[in-house]
């Protein structure tokens, strides 16, 4: 599929009714939604592309649901795509299931691997046949604008310098490290989190080779992300321990992946200086309050999700859908949200982000952080042979990966 480029002259200033921030899962499901339903929408991306490595693969059931409440379910299944019906894990040389999305009787039980760029390009090319939809890549927001305590619109550096972008209401859909929310007085919660992940690339012997998702053995975890040619690989670790590996050099880097995956040993060698591992903090963080006057914050930029379950892209097009749900009737009546309407937002979403957070948080630091540390755990945590021994119970991992705790849909 072609990358999505899109130069677009907003030297003068330019007013939307909505200005969403971040071309992510969030910003950009949120911006084709309201497009389709006939709101003149902006969304701002900083980057000239969606090329970046450094993403969720992972298309889930209840998304895969919404693209079938739009209409474009079958086209998207047309991208190639890598169906995973159920989550196994290696511990050791033990394999155990620990879910089966074929249990949940759904249209799409299975989640969809692909880079998420391939996803995003699919929506930017559906989005720009709509009239209402603007994209403007290469568009960073710096900041804020405000008028008497209201939000009302960005400033933003193009390619051609700065430009205002006025608006009824800003998105903050810019992740984890949003420009957005810095510029609010919106409060931070931060959950923490014992983790980093370092990532790095693994070309396959073969396009056919296939190796399990998760793969653990003595205090080990390693996740690989099949991308048909090469492997994403994600080595989960404790928090700073990145330099003390660094240190210690790329060939011990080689051994720690060949210890849990023996069969990788000629194809770590493509490993040769550490510059090609990058190390990616986790962070688990939420605002206390979403919204201010004329601006929301959704998807990251209001939470920050772990990567623990994958489930990061859901909820950020999970929230993008409900704020549809409440923005595009007021825009369309000719009325600009007011922060009750905006709480409104927050309110449908908050309960599944603490939820899901919960149980994030949990497994970091009770079943991870403990297995990260103790070099001679090989075996299976007993919560999850639970799993193994009563198959049926496989549906509720399967549940809150595939589906996340509170589904949303199309209301318009
Ligand atoms: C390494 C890694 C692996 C992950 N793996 C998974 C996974 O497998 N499955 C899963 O569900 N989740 C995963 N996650 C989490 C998931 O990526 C996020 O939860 C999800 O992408 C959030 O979507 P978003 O749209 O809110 O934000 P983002 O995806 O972060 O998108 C924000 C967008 O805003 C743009 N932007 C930022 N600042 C500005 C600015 N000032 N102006 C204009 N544009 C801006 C960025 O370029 C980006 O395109 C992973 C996260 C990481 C870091």
């Amino acid at each position: 599929m072609k990358m999505f480029k899109q130069e677009q002259d907003i030297s003068k200033n330019k007013f939307y009714s909505c200005c969403i921030v971040g071309g992510g899962p969030a910003g950009m499901m949120l911006g084709y939604i309201m497009a389709k339903y006939g709101v003149e929408v902006v969304v701002l991306e900083k980057h000239e592309d969606f090329f970046r490595d450094f993403r969720g693969d992972t298309i889930h059931p209840s998304t895969m649901n919404i693209l079938d409440e739009l209409g474009d379910l079958d086209d998207f299944l047309k991208i190639p795509n890598d169906k995973m019906t159920a989550f196994t894990m290696t511990f050791g040389n033990k394999q155990i299931a620990l879910a089966d999305f074929k249990k949940l009787h759904i249209k799409t039980p299975f989640i969809a691997f692909t880079p998420q760029w391939n996803f995003l390009n699919f929506l930017a090319e559906k989005a720009k046949k709509l009239p209402n939809f603007n994209l403007l890549m290469n568009t960073e927001a710096t900041d804020i604008l405000q008028e008497n305590g209201k939000v009302v619109g960005v400033k933003a550096l193009t390619k051609n310098g700065e430009a205002l972008i006025n608006s009824n209401l800003v998105v903050g859909a810019d992740g984890r490290h949003s420009i957005i929310r810095n510029r609010t007085n919106l409060n931070v919660h931060n959950l923490g989190s014992p983790l980093d992940v370092l990532w790095f690339r693994l070309n396959k012997p073969d396009t056919t080779y296939k190796k399990a998702f998760a793969n653990s053995s003595k205090g080990k975890f390693l996740i690989l992300i099949d991308r048909t040619e090469y492997w994403q690989c994600g080595f989960i670790t404790i928090k700073g321990n990145y330099e003390n590996l660094k240190s210690k050099g790329v060939v011990n880097f080689q051994h720690e992946i060949t210890s849990i995956l023996p069969k990788l040993k000629d194809v770590v060698k493509q490993l040769t200086d550490f510059e090609q591992i990058k190390n990616l903090s986790v962070t688990v963080d939420r605002l206390e309050k979403w919204y201010t006057e004329g601006l929301i914050c959704i998807g990251d930029s209001a939470h920050a999700m772990s990567q623990i379950g994958g489930v990061g892209i859901n909820l950020a097009i999970q929230d993008a859908v409900a704020a549809a749900n409440v923005l595009v009737p007021l825009f369309k009546n000719g009325n600009i949200p007011t922060t009750n309407d905006l709480e409104k937002i927050q309110k449908r979403r908050m309960f599944p982000t603490k939820v899901t957070q919960g149980v994030q948080v949990l497994i970091q630091n009770k079943s991870l952080k403990p297995f990260l540390t103790d070099k001679n755990k090989d075996d299976v945590p007993s919560f999850l042979k639970l799993l193994k021994w009563f198959p049926p119970l496989r549906i509720l991992p399967a549940r809150f990966i595939g589906l996340g705790v509170r589904t949303e849909k199309i209301e318009l």
